[in-house]
This record gives C-alpha cells, sequence and structure tokens, in this order.
C-alpha cells in the first residue's frame, strides 16, 4: 500500500453519494488504504486515476486463477479477517487427491465421484473443484499417464503434486494448457521450480516447514519474477495447520506483509486417516482460512455439509441473497394455472418454488422486489405492501398472460388481502398457507375446487 487514506481522497470524486456504501468519500478512501474495500465499489473513478490507485487498491491477498474457461477457479483476494467486518470474495475450494501409483479404476472411481458431486442450494451450483494428481511412483511416464488420465476423465483444473522438477515438467506436458496449479516449492527445488513456473506463466505453491522460511522463500520466487503464489506452510498436524492458517491471514491483513499475500492450500487427507476427523478438518479450514483445501475424496455425505458450509460463511452478510423479481413459469402454467406471489429472498423463493414444483400444479409464481427480505420482514420494513405487489401485478405483464384474476399472497400477509384488492381492481386475492411445505396440498385443492 503505496498511498495513504488522504492520497487517495484527494483522486476520488468527492460527492459523498455513497454508492459504494461508505457515507463519505472519505470513509471510502482509509478503507481502501486499509484494504478493507475494492476500487470497483465507486463507479464514479475514471479509468486514469484506477491505473494511479492500482497498487494501493489491490487486495492484500492476491487473487490466484488456476485452470482455463468455465471450469477455472479462484482464490484469495480476500480483505477482512472476519466475515462481518465486510465480506469474504472467493469460496474455498475443494479437491481430491488422486496419486500414480493407484489402479486406474480407483482413479476412475474418485474422479467419477468428484464428477458427480453437484448440489445446486439458492441458485448457486455447488462442486469440487480441482483434481490433485501426485507423483508418488517417482516414474516420469507414470506420473503423465496418470495426469493424461485424470485429463480424460474430468475438466475440472487440476493441480500437479510433485517437488521433483523433472517429474513436474513431464506432468505438464501431460497436462497441456490448462493452467494447473504446481505444487511445490520448496528451499531444496525453488530454482527449478520458479522456472518452470514462470516458462509456462502457471501458479505456484511454496512450501516451506516454517512460516519464517516460508516468507524467505516467497520473496526468493517474487523476487524470481513470478507473481502467482499459494502457501502451503506445511506442518501437517492439525493444531499447526490452524495456528499457522491463522498467522498467515493476521500478517497478510494487519501487517501488510507481502510475502504471505496469497491464498493458501490445505491437505487434511495427508493429516489423518480417520475420514470423519478429514472432514472435521476440512470443516475447520473452510473456516479459518483454508483457500484449497484437499480431500481423500468427495463422497456426498461429507462433501454436501462442507460446501454449504463455505457458501453461508462466503455470502455477504450485509446482501440478503436475492433473486430476479419477474414471473417464473413453475411445470409449464398457462391461462387458467394458479398465479402466486411472494417475496426475492432467495431461500423464500426456492422453498415456495420447490413446493410449488411437488405439487405437479403449474403455476406462476411473481415475485416481488424486496430488498432481498423474507415475506413477515419486507411486510414490516413496507417493502411487501398492496401498493408494492399491486404495481408489479400491473406492470409486469400478467394480466396477458391468464385469464382468471385470483392472486395467491402467502398466509402470513392475509391481513392486507383487502387493501391488496382496493389496489387491484377485478382481482381476487386468495390467502395461501403460512407455511411452503402445505402448499402442495392447497394448490390441489385450489386447482379443483
Ligand atoms: S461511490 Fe465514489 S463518489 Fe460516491 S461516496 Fe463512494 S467514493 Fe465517493
Amino acid at each position: 500500500m503505496g498511498l495513504s487514506g488522504l492520497d487517495i481522497f484527494k483522486k476520488l470524486p468527492k460527492t459523498n453519494c455513497g454508492e459504494c456504501k461508505f457515507p463519505t468519500c472519505l470513509a471510502f478512501a482509509m478503507k481502501l488504504a486499509a484494504g478493507q474495500a475494492m476500487l470497483e465499489d465507486c463507479p464514479y473513478v475514471s479509468d486514469e486515476v484506477k491505473a494511479e490507485l492500482a497498487e494501493a487498491s489491490a487486495p492484500p491477498i492476491r487473487g490466484i486463477s488456476v485452470g482455463t474457461g468455465d471450469e477455472a477457479f479462484k482464490t484469495g483476494e480476500e480483505l477482512v479477517l472476519f466475515r462481518h467486518e465486510k465480506t469474504f470474495f472467493n469460496p474455498t475450494v475443494f479437491a481430491v487427491l488422486v496419486s500414480d501409483d493407484m489402479a486406474d479404476d480407483k482413479i476412475e472411481e474418485l474422479v467419477k465421484q468428484a464428477n458427480e458431486c453437484e448440489h445446486e442450494r439458492v441458485g448457486v451450483i455447488l462442486k469440487v473443484k480441482a483434481i490433485a494428481v501426485k507423483a508418488v511412483a517417482g516414474d516420469a511416464g507414470k506420473f503423465k499417464a496418470a495426469v493424461e488420465k485424470v485429463k480424460s476423465l474430468t475438466p475440472k483444473p487440476l493441480i500437479l503434486m510433485t517437488e521433483d522438477a523433472a517429474l513436474m515438467a513431464a506432468g505438464l506436458e501431460a497436462a497441456g494448457d490448462v493452467n494447473p496449479l504446481l505444487y511445490a516449492a520448496t528451499e531444496a527445488n525453488a530454482d527449478a521450480m520458479g522456472a518452470l513456473a514462470k516458462e509456462k506463466g502457471v501458479p505456484l505453491v511454496v512450501k516451506a516447514s516454517d512460516l519464517e522460511k516460508l516468507a524467505e522463500l516467497s520473496d526468493k520466487l517474487t523476487g524470481m519474477g513470478l507473481k502467482d503464489l499459494v502457501l502451503d506452510p506445511s506442518p501437517r498436524t492439525p493444531k499447526e495447520t490452524f495456528v499457522d492458517l491463522v498467522a498467515l491471514r493476521r500478517a497478510a491483513l494487519k501487517d501488510k506483509v507481502k510475502a504471505f499475500g496469497y491464498p493458501t492450500i490445505t491437505f487434511p487427507c495427508e493429516e489423518t486417516d480417520d475420514e470423519m476427523f478429514e472432514t472435521v478438518l476440512a470443516g475447520l479450514y473452510t473456516a479459518k482460512y483454508g483457500g484449497i483445501v484437499v480431500l481423500s475424496h468427495a463422497a456426498q455425505d461429507r462433501m454436501y455439509p462442507l460446501l454449504v458450509e463455505a457458501l453461508n460463511i462466503y455470502t455477504d452478510p450485509q446482501r440478503p441473497m436475492q433473486v430476479d423479481s419477474k414471473w417464473y413459469e413453475i411445470g409449464d402454467p398457462g391461462e387458467d394455472s394458479p398465479v402466486l406471489v411472494t417475496t426475492n429472498f432467495s431461500l423464500t423463493y426456492f422453498i415456495v418454488s420447490g413446493e410449488v414444483e411437488g405439487s405437479k400444479i403449474p403455476s406462476w409464481l411473481g415475485i416481488v422486489d424486496c430488498d432481498g427480505q423474507s415475506v413477515l420482514t419486507a411486510w414490516a420494513a413496507g417493502k411487501f405492501v398492496p401498493e408494492v405487489i399491486a404495481k408489479f401485478v400491473k406492470t409486469s405483464g400478467i394480466e396477458d398472460k391468464v385469464k382468471h384474476r385470483k392472486i395467491i399472497i402467502p398466509g402470513y400477509v392475509a391481513q392486507i388481502s383487502g387493501e391488496l384488492e382496493e389496489e387491484l381492481p377485478g382481482w381476487e386475492v386468495v390467502i395461501g398457507t403460512r407455511e411452503a411445505a402445505d402448499l402442495p396440498a392447497f394448490l390441489r385443492q385450489f386447482s379443483t375446487g
């Protein structure tokens, strides 16, 4: 961070418009200087000033991309120690480990399991994002064959694991142009491994036996011109890993230690043989502050809780998750299908739409923009009220799609039915259920009654 908050302030528009979520440009400048805000949050900074402020606005933890195309992932770019201070940005990436001494069918089983681990929750796709391929046999041919095998089974980004630069070169050749993460540069191989990563333009893990050596090695590699690093303090005991992860994050954010300004990688799969404990460790490192967590397998019963944990931790606590305000067609609704409305809080939408879908009654589900609040909260805040609902119904085109004029509102806001009918002349307001779980029975009765 080369510039002070006041230096940055001088270059801002000074309109105090608040669009960056800070009350004044000065407050924004101070947060930017402290690494707790992003320059992109101010839409009024010119490209010229953006270039000038690039260093000051760079995240204290560099963002590292691994892989290519739609399957690529990013890790790092975190600004705060605690999510309530702002938000966390790039969720922990889960990877599955295979090795070149495994039989082909074992590799196929593990990769297939990782490929099949995909869940949708509140509109977000949660999945295993990478496969780590480890050279164990010490044979370039075997490592190449394992990398080629994995590549043929999945488009997921690769983490190539060996401390032998010659073996790594063989793995890289087999991987091709897919921007893999190389694991790892150590005190012993830093020159060769750094040169390889630099030549291929790929990210590199830095591994050392303690934080002091890790800092030295990180500085050495950046001195060689490498920018995209990932850190592994490599203690391999749960307590030390936890302590190191917290120390690295604090040093990068609070003490501005540039050598530690990179995301981390952890290996719960190599810290225990107990699968349950491995899952617990993965959960711990997801919370504090593992960028990439490598696991021995991706069985559904461990992955779902881990993926949901990461989703929850990396969701912006200051912005409710929202879905778009519009009419959603559930099933294949026609002009006689039921018309329901609710709010645009993601969880509300996904629970209600799931129950409507489960009813097998094709329906129109209208989502009213209530700043992502749930039904009762939005009603209490004056956002899910008759005028707003009526305006949505009148302007959203539903009157051209159905020939009836009945609208179902959530049972929790039964009290607005009279006023809504006044706002919507010609419409009959039907009071629906309080709980979404009761909607299927309600809709079946509504459609036949
Ligand atoms: S968005 Fe930009 S102009 Fe507006 S208050 Fe924030 S820093 Fe100032």
